[in-house]
Parts: C-alpha cells; sequence; structure tokens
C-alpha cells in the first residue's frame, strides 16, 4: 500500500503531538514550523499553566520522552511555559523519530489543490483526486511542496485583536502600536524596567488579562509607583470562580481579578467602559475612554491589550473550508461547542467532539489544537489529544 504524505502546520504541542502519533499510524509525515518548535510557548515561557503535567503530556508523547531517556516532572505539579518547553516540547521534537521530519523555518504561506480551484468541484468526490500543494516560505527562498493528508496546527497567538469599539482598532491604535503589548509581558523579568513606575493601561477581561493583572499588582507590592487602570467593558463581576475548581491556580486567578475589579486590590483601578481614541504624546500616550456616562481622558506610558486572539484564515483561502460566522472556527466544531456549553461553561468539562466536528467540505484537510477553536479560547491541550485520537480512529 502506499504510504499518504502527511503534512503539519506548526510544530507547537498539538503539531508535534499529532506527528508522533501519526508517523506511529504508518504515515508521511512533515513537519512545517515558520520558526522553532515550541515558539509561541517560548513568548510565554514566564506564564504559569494552570493545568498539571499530567493534563499537558499525551499518554503516546509522554511514552515516547521517557523510552527517549528523559525523566518526567512530577504529574501533578504545574510548570510555567519555560518548564513545558524545555522539559517536554523540546525532548518531544529531538526525538529521533522525528528526526529530518521537522523543517524549522519554513513558515506556510498558502495552501490549494493543485488540480482545482476553491469553486470547482463543490460536493464532488473529483476535489480530492489530487494532492493538495503547500506554498513555502524558507531562508533559501519559496518552494511547493505537496501532500495527501494536511492538518493546520499553526494556533492563533500571533493574531492579536484590537482593543476599539466591537474589536474595530481604537482610532490611533495603529500608530501607538509601538507602545501596546498584545501578550502577557514579563513584568517580573525581562520587561520589568517598561513598567516599573509606569502607568499601564490593561485592555480585556479574559484569563491572560487577569494574569497580567495579578503580575503588575505584585510589580506594584515591590514599587509603589507602579500604577495600572484596567479597562473593563462593564462592572459585572468578570470571572466566575468554582469554589470546588480542581485546578487552584485557576480559582485564585479568577478571585483576583474579581476583587480587582470590584477596586479592591493595591495598584490596580478599574474602569468600565471601550477605549475610543489613543494618542502619542511627548512621553507617552493619552487614552480616551468612553464611559456610561462621558469619556475619561488618562495618561498613560504603555498599554497591554490581552482581548483574545483570531485564527489566520488566509492559509486555507483557496480551499473549502467552512466557517463559523461568530468564532471563525471550522463551523462543524464551533457548532458542537456552542450545543455542549452554550458558548460558556468549564473548559475542563467539554470533551472533543469526534471525528465529524472535525470534518470540512475540503476533503483530507483539518484543523486541530487552539485554532481549532477560532475566536473561543477555552481549548486545553488536552482536548487537542483527544482530538488527534478521533481524527486517527476516523482516517482509518
Ligand atoms: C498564556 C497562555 C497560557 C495557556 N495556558 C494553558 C494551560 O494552562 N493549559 C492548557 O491546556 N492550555 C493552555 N493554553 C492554551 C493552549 O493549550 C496553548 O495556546 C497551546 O500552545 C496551543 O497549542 P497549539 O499547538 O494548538 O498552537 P501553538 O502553541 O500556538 O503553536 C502553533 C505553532 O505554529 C507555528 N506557526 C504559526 N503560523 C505558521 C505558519 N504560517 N507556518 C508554519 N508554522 C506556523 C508557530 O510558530 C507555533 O510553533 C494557554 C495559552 C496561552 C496563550
Amino acid at each position: 500500500m502506499v504510504q499518504q504524505r502527511l503534512a503539519i502546520l506548526g510544530a507547537g504541542p498539538i503539531g508535534l503531538e499529532t506527528a508522533l502519533y501519526a508517523l506511529g499510524k504508518g504515515y508521511e509525515v512533515q513537519v512545517y514550523e515558520r520558526d522553532m518548535p515550541g515558539a509561541h510557548v517560548a513568548r510565554w515561557g514566564h506564564v504559569r499553566l494552570f493545568s498539571p503535567w499530567e493534563m499537558n503530556r499525551s499518554p503516546w508523547g509522554e511514552r515516547a520522552v521517557r523510552e527517549a531517556g528523559h525523566e518526567l516532572a512530577d504529574a501533578e505539579a504545574f510548570p510555567t511555559g519555560r518548564e513545558y518547553l524545555d522539559r517536554y516540547l523540546l525532548p518531544l521534537a529531538r526525538l529521533e523519530r522525528l528526526r529530518g521530519r521537522i523543517h524549522e523555518g519554513s513558515k506556510v504561506v498558502g495552501v490549494s489543490r493543485r488540480h482545482a480551484l476553491k469553486g470547482h468541484y463543490i460536493g464532488d468526490e473529483k476535489r480530492a483526486e489530487g494532492p493538495f500543494v503547500l506554498l513555502l516560505d524558507e531562508a533559501d527562498g519559496e518552494r511547493y511542496v505537496e501532500a495527501d493528508i494536511v492538518i493546520d496546527t499553526t494556533g492563533v497567538y500571533d493574531q492579536p485583536g484590537h482593543l476599539g469599539p466591537g474589536g474595530l482598532p481604537a482610532l490611533g491604535e495603529r500608530a501607538a502600536d509601538r507602545l501596546i503589548e498584545r501578550h502577557i509581558p514579563d513584568v517580573l523579568g525581562t520587561d520589568r524596567a517598561q513598567y516599573e513606575g509606569k502607568t499601564t493601561l490593561l485592555v480585556g477581561n479574559g484569563y491572560s488579562a487577569v494574569t497580567s493583572a495579578h503580575l503588575l499588582a505584585k510589580l506594584h507590592a515591590d514599587a509603589p509607583e507602579t500604577h495600572v487602570h484596567w479597562l473593563l467593558l462593564d462592572d459585572a463581576p468578570p470571572y466566575a470562580p468554582m469554589a470546588d475548581d480542581p485546578l487552584p491556580e485557576r480559582l485564585a486567578l479568577a478571585t483576583f481579578g474579581n476583587d480587582a475589579a470590584r477596586g479592591q486590590v493595591d495598584g490596580i483601578a478599574p474602569v468600565f467602559g471601550q477605549l475610543q481614541r489613543l494618542e502619542l504624546s511627548n512621553d507617552g500616550l493619552v487614552a480616551d475612554v468612553d464611559l456610561v456616562d462621558g469619556t475619561r481622558t488618562l495618561e498613560l506610558d504603555r498599554v497591554i491589550g490581552n482581548v483574545g486572539y483570531k485564527p489566520d484564515a488566509s492559509l486555507y483561502r483557496e480551499l473549502q473550508i467552512h466557517q463559523c460566522y461568530a468564532s471563525e472556527g471550522p463551523m462543524k466544531l464551533a457548532a458542537y461547542l456552542l450545543s455542549q456549553s452554550g458558548g460558556g461553561g468549564d473548559c475542563l468539562a467539554q470533551t472533543s467532539g469526534g471525528f465529524e466536528t472535525l470534518v470540512s467540505p475540503e476533503p483530507d484537510f483539518y484543523i486541530l489544537g487552539a485554532k481549532s477553536y477560532g475566536r473561543n479560547s477555552d481549548f486545553l491541550l488536552k482536548l487537542g489529544f483527544e482530538q488527534i485520537e478521533e481524527l486517527f480512529a476516523g482516517l482509518q
């Protein structure tokens, strides 16, 4: 039997785990990674995961890394991103079985069908008769490669959202970009000088935002002239702490977040409204925030925007991918997620939806990992491992 060529886009946690699993199933696997394995995790290396080690390693990955002679960290401990990378993802990427299969510095620009344009063979099995073509940007130029099956695990981390009304850029936001951090900064480490003794506007009400708020509150305790305005849409408690939360880190953050939103945390002043305008001034920024009863002007040194991420759909623009109009995730999975929790609820209680939820009109093209959730931020690594098992069970 001819071995099927399987291309994996991105060597993050889910791309690496998929590669290892697919090799075990007999596929000819190639992984194309724009940067280095685990590149996105490396960028939030200073953040502690709220899921313990046992939820962050797949059974097959754990086995392979142990067999390669690495000692596994305590299953119940909570690693930082850096520890997760060093103690697990990099050993995984360096497994003998994956040698020569991970192409670092290989950016996937787009994927198409060699024999068909986007509008050809709608609902027709002829669509699957020719291979996929991938356009790659690499240090020594661009090239095409072919594959029979493509799995997109490129994540969402590099497409952060904008800060203005309804997700548009605030007026002046694009011009002020150099003073805006769009991820969780390492406030107590390498980025300290940018925040210590400064005034920062923090925008967002998810777990990234509360993590930034928590780090900034610690910096304030150490350097009291550090100030934060935390911009939230309204004065409802932004988090729903569960008293019996099995993840203590998450419970602590949710409780802290609600206290801070009530103005009960030193150094953090909540503001309720929408960012309207950012303007560069001589020594920083001026922000106009629309409140319920008027406008408030804030003088700032920096802005942290932690307002979520969007998937990059340009990679599969030439393919027939059915996307959800709300989350921009693949439609069947998005509908399943909505039916499971109504868009809310505890992400820990979720299960992946089975092979059918991973299928799109484009045959043999699948989106797994954080990107499969689109703008929905509930993705967990353990759900990605379930997706992998279900996908390959369905492909058999
Ligand atoms: C701060 C933070 C904390 C988190 N904490 C947890 C937690 O505690 N527990 C949990 O289960 N989940 C957590 N998550 C959610 C999720 O598990 C992670 O985002 C995880 O990294 C997702 O893995 P992934 O492989 O899907 O994508 P990513 O880790 O984003 O990897 C994508 C890879 O694709 C590469 N890539 C991107 N574009 C291209 C391209 N065009 N061509 C080639 N390569 C490309 C990137 O360089 C990257 O290596 C957290 C996320 C964040 C941001």
